[in-house]
């Protein structure tokens, strides 16, 4: 590479910088304990500044306290006095005699603790089988999905919360990260057999997954991750495998004669979005779904990167949707850049370049020193 490339690559790496921290220093903190999406930002923020090679741990330890704070263990009112323990997303919503800790938030802040290196905590402090416990209570016992906190009343999932892939995926990353990677030792916690059903059933007809029967690269990257993390994906057959990888391929928008080109079928792409992916049949190109896509192509093929050709999606993040005056990545060409499209923009070039953990959405490094340290 030249050496003006070489600096502008610097330029916007500081830039993109600059954008993750100016969000983790959004509110001052007399305000911190309202924000219910403080734990995402954090999470989001860390991932980005993990990719561009920042320092997290040395730079942004402070955090750390805050974190620690929103681990809460509750003592349950049943008549095994069940203690379960997860992290709430606010200390508003410490309410006493009410379990408020939920899945999502769990997910956010063992992935910040990690990106943080706070192994102490992971060794003396956390409460791996309260908090798996807790995951387990999650799990519908009838349909074997999860929903993301428990009923005030029961203390047990409720039937009418919303169920779906993506708490399927957080809960089991969580107990990946708890350190489960048999099936026996999944089984400690929650009904696997059934939790593969459930996922099983979401597989739509012409491949991929979603709701109802239509297929999202969103959902599809949920099963695909959870079932890798559960050592299951052997479960699908190579003709699902194959209707999944064609449909994911086809979500590619192209302007090169191929893809959506051959069948005409999708009328609403861009042709200037070449080389970006879209989550829907008849949906524009999104940042966001570059990462979703292309997380669920390496999890099947390890022909991905040849089939998607990889480099048009480069482009098509770095010359479209990065926003080269603020820093960050916004949804497509015409939006601000924003926190969610920037970690997942820099994300899906970290896996492009082969330094990602897309089941688990951080950098592979990061996952591979928490492992190494924690035995896990
Ligand atoms: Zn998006």
């Amino acid at each position: 590479m030249c050496q003006v490339a070489t600096d502008m690559k610097k330029v916007l790496a500081r830039k993109h910088e600059k954008f993750f921290e100016r969000h983790l220093q959004l509110l001052p903190s007399s305000h911190q304990g309202h924000d219910v999406n403080r734990m995402a930002i954090v999470f989001y923020s860390m991932v980005g500044l993990s990719i561009l090679d920042v320092d997290v741990p040395a730079k942004y330890n402070y955090h750390l306290d805050w974190i620690r704070k929103h681990y809460i263990k509750k003592t349950l009112d049943d008549k095994n006095s069940t203690v379960i323990s997860g992290f709430v997303g606010s200390l508003v919503m410490d309410i006493p005699h009410a379990t408020t800790v939920n899945i999502a938030n769990t997910l956010f802040a063992l992935l910040s603790l990690i990106m943080l290196k706070d192994y102490e905590y992971f060794e003396s402090i956390l409460d791996r089988e309260s908090l798996s416990r807790f995951v387990s209570r999650c799990q519908l016992p009838t349909r074997g999905s999860f929903v993301s906190c428990l009923d005030y009343n029961t203390n047990s999932a409720s039937p009418v919360d919303s169920d779906d892939l993506r708490f399927c995926y957080i809960a089991v990353a969580i107990l990946y990260i708890c350190g489960c990677r048999s099936t026996e030792e999944f089984d400690r916690y929650i009904d696997t057999r059934k939790l593969i059903e459930y996922i099983m059933a979401q597989r739509c007809c012409g491949g991929a997954f979603g709701a109802h029967n239509e297929p999202h690269a969103g959902y599809t990257s949920c099963a695909l991750s959870t079932l890798a993390l559960l050592s299951s994906l052997a479960e699908l057959s190579d003709k699902f495998r194959e209707d999944t990888i064609t449909w994911l391929l086809h979500r590619q928008v192209s302007c090169h004669g191929c893809m959506q080109l051959e069948d005409d079928s999708n009328t609403t792409y861009d042709q200037s979005d070449d080389g970006g992916f879209q989550g829907r049949e008849n949906k524009y190109a999104d940042t966001c779904y570059a990462f979703w896509c292309l997380n669920s192509l390496q999890l099947l093929t390890k022909d991905w990167k040849l089939l998607c050709q990889t480099e048009r999606t480069k482009n098509y993040l770095l010359d479209r949707t990065q926003n080269t005056l603020t820093g960050g990545f916004s949804k497509n060409d015409e939006d601000d850049a924003d926190l969610y499209h920037s970690c997942l923009g820099n994300a899906a070039l970290a896996l492009i370049e082969g330094k990602f953990n897309g089941e688990l959405c951080i950098p592979q490094e990061t996952f591979d020193d928490f492992c190494k340290t924690c035995h896990c």
